[in-house]
Parts: structure tokens; C-alpha cells; sequence
């Protein structure tokens, strides 16, 4: 089933999401407060590095709310934005991802 999905953050996070999506068939925007890619997946030297408090990014749906997370990749994020756009995306199109999704549940500080 095709679905209209916003994905929020031009970075390589949210463009990878972004491909996985449009690839599966679903109607994609893609929406950044300023150029795509200008935040940290471009910085040259310095620039924050977002960390959660285990080191371990926030991938997966908050509950049942339809909205998706994906961030905190820290200094690992231009290696491993690419994988979490692909597991996001398998998530939203009801598959399940080769991989343990408990460790990056987005609830774990809730
Ligand atoms: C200097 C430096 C060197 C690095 N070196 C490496 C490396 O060698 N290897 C590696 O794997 N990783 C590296 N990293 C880490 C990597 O760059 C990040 O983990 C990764 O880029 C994070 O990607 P992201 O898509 O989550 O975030 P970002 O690239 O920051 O993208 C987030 C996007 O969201 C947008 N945005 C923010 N708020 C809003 C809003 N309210 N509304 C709309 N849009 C919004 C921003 O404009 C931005 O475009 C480095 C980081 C830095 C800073």
C-alpha cells in the first residue's frame, strides 16, 4: 500500500530514509529548515555529534503515533545513517528488520 510519508531532516539519516521509502513505493517529502545535508552529515571540522546517554541511536515508532525516529548516531552516523533509513523503512512497511530493534527503541527514556 502506498502511503504519503514526511520524513524531517535532510541529513544522511533522513535522505537515506527517504530513498528507502520512495523505493518501496510510498509518497515521500523530504523537508529541512534549511538546505538539505546542512547540518551535521556536511560539517568540515567542527559541529555537534548528537549522543544518546548509552551511545546508542533512537531508531523505531514512538508507541503507536505513526511518527518514527531516527538520530543520535554520534560520530558513527555518515557509516550508519544509511542502515537506519533501510530499517525505518522496513518498520513502516510492517517487515521485520535482520537485527534486534529493542536496544534502539525510541522509549527506552520514557
Ligand atoms: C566534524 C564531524 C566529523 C564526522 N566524521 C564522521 C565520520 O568520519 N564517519 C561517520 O560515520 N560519521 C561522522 N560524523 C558523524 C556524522 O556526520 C553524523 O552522525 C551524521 O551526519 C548525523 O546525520 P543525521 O542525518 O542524523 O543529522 P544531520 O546531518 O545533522 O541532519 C539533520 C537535518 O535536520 C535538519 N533539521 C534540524 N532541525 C530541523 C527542524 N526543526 N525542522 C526541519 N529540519 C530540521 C537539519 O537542518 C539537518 O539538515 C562526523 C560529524 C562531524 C560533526
Amino acid at each position: 500500500m502506498t502511503v504519503r510519508i514526511v520524513v524531517i531532516g535532510a541529513g544522511i539519516c533522513g535522505v537515506s530514509t527517504a530513498i528507502w521509502l520512495q523505493r518501496s513505493g510510498h509518497e515521500v517529502i523530504l523537508l529541512d529548515k534549511g538546505d538539505p545535508g546542512m547540518g551535521a552529515s556536511v560539517q568540515e571540522w567542527m559541529g555537534f555529534r548528537p549522543t544518546p546517554p548509552d551511545n546508542t541511536p533512537l531508531i523505531g515508532q514512538i508507541g503507536t503515533s505513526g511518527i518514527y525516529t531516527g538520530f543520535g548516531h554520534q560520530h558513527i552516523g555518515l557509516s550508519t545513517g544509511p542502515k537506519t533509513g533501510r530499517l525505518i523503512a522496513q518498520l513502516i512497511d510492517g517487515e521485520t528488520p535482520n537485527i534486534d530493534m529493542m536496544p534502539y527503541s525510541p522509549e527506552r527514556f520514557v
